[in-house]
């Protein structure tokens, strides 16, 4: 059902709410706003009850899908649930009406948050150095570039390239270019894995880091990775780990003993901060000992003060550390993101160490449980098990004429989101399915027996799947059209 505009619901002499009587003397509206402000024609404006109102903007409010509505198996975005108490504690005006030019005396609250939560980040990263200032997973990859870079010429020598491999996100060569490298692409092997011998063919005193990331986007551990960090030091290169997928890890394995120099955090993947339509996110970057001098300034930091130990929150002093000769300089304004900080850190304090890691450990049974569900009836390139997610290919059901887009629009007439599509790239058909830890086996079961309803629909009926979405407000769009040619529409009037 399309839902009408407001000005749509509109009846002459309806009302909502009753204004109370004036309490203050009564002005003429022309002795308050100047003339050239004040609408000569009131008309137009909608007419409505208050119930009218409410209702239109709460069924507003479930035309989208979003994570409070229903299961968002979108695979590599790791769309997990976002515990209510996040918010509650975001919103404390303690934090909200902090300014962050304020003295650091006045918020000492605040400083140690962010100090603990990157105490915390570095112990599951088994890395010894942060800063939270990146506010995305794409910051945080330039970010430690950046780093990277600043390393490498205080050795004497930048050097000019970053060696990706063909399963990596997008940003990742993006990145690289944006902080004046060449990107060089490693390909996978037939296991989805890093190849060790191309590997070693790009191996020379230019490269200046590899850029892995661990589980790949293939959803699989690179089992090698200890070998593969050690190939790159020996060339003097560093190791950077794109931790986009860490809820795959966590309190399991920590990426510092695996060799991995830097990494990056989603904190609005991993640590539940809600993310999608464009932020606002966390990306903050862990670092072994030696790339510390170069971290973004200012770096948070404890000072203990003897005097005061025996009081609790007086015992270590927090200050900005400014003075910082080799840093990289600021990559974001004052703090980054702090109010993610705040619900990132609730998470963490919440879970705690146990239920960090079963938060990882059940991430990656759901993964598996739905790709064993699914295999044989989707393909499954690679049969691995997977960790926190799984990639499937749609390249049989093309002697119907249906392709991997179809089925993730018609998941949305059952009301789903659709899974990540197209992705990664050396998936022909690719449709990558990320549960996360959140979602109950009553769940996944529904949603496996969704994917086979859609299979047998793809055999038997295939235009219904190839129209899909059929139930939805709208149905297929142009989407480059949508991009070039975007129709704005006001009142029905449409520019
Ligand atoms: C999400 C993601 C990124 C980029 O993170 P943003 O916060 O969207 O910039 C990088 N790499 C991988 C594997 C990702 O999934």
């Amino acid at each position: 059902m399309i839902e009408k505009s407001i000005f749509e619901l509109s009846s002459a002499g309806r009302k909502g709410h009753p204004l109370p009587a004036c309490d203050v003397p009564v002005k003429a509206v022309n002795q308050l706003i100047p003339e050239k402000y004040i609408r000569s024609d009131l008309s137009g404006l909608p007419q409505v009850s208050e119930i009218d109102v409410m209702r239109h903007f709460v069924r507003l409010s479930t035309l989208n899908h979003h994570v409070d509505k229903g299961f968002y198996p979108l695979g590599s975005c790791t769309m997990k649930y976002n515990p209510k108490i996040n918010e509650d504690m975001s919103r404390l005006p303690g934090f909200t009406g902090l300014h962050p030019l304020q003295d650091e005396a006045d918020m000492q609250g605040a400083l140690r948050l962010m100090n603990e939560l990157g105490d915390q980040l570095c112990r599951i990263a088994g890395l010894e150095a942060i800063s939270l200032q990146p506010v995305a997973g794409a910051h945080g990859e330039l970010t430690a570039l950046m780093m990277i870079r600043a390393y490498h010429v205080k050795n004497g020598n930048p050097r000019s390239k970053i060696l990706i491999p063909d399963s990596a996100h997008g940003t990742n060569p993006a990145s690289a270019t944006l902080c004046g490298y060449r990107s060089v692409q490693i390909k996978s092997n037939a296991q989805g894995l890093l190849d060790p011998e191309d590997l070693k063919a790009h191996l020379d005193g230019e490269v200046a880091a590899l850029m892995l990331t661990n589980p790949n986007t293939l959803g699989i551990f690179e089992k090698d990775i200890c070998t593969l960090t050690k190939m790159v030091h020996d060339v003097g290169g560093l190791v950077f780990m794109d931790g986009a997928n860490l809820n795959a890890l966590m309190g399991i394995v920590r990426p510092g003993d695996m060799g991995i120099d830097a990494m990056h955090f989603n904190l609005h993947k991993t640590f539940a901060t809600p993310h999608g339509g464009g932020g606002p996110g966390g990306g903050g970057v862990a670092v072994k000992k030696m790339l510390e001098p170069f971290l973004p300034t200012p770096v948070i930091k404890g000072r203990q003060d003897p005097q005061e130990s025996e009081k609790w929150l007086k015992d270590v002093e927090y200050y900005l550390d400014h003075n910082r000769p080799e840093s990289i300089g600021k990559v974001h304004s004052f703090f980054g993101n702090f109010l993610v900080m705040v619900k990132a850190y609730t998470y963490l304090r919440m879970l705690g160490p146990d239920g960090v890691r079963a938060a990882s450990e059940n991430a990656i049974i759901n993964a598996n449980y739905i790709m064993r569900s699914l295999e044989g009836i989707y393909d499954l390139p690679y049969k691995a098990h997977c960790k926190h997610e799984c990639v499937f290919s749609g390249v049989k059901f093309r002697d119907q004429g249906v392709k991997t887009l179809d089925i993730a629009k018609r998941l949305l007439d059952y009301g789903y989101h659709a899974p990540t599509i197209y992705f990664p790239l050396i998936v022909p058909e690719a449709i990558m399915i990320e549960p996360t830890e959140t979602e109950s086996k009553e769940t996944l079961d529904a949603f496996i027996a969704t994917m086979k309803k859609i299979a047998e629909e793809i055999e038997k009926t295939p235009e219904i799947v190839k129209s899909a979405p059929n139930n939805t407000p709208i149905g297929r769009l142009d989407d480059v059209k949508a991009v070039k040619e975007p129709k704005l529409c006001y009142r029905g009037e449409c520019l």
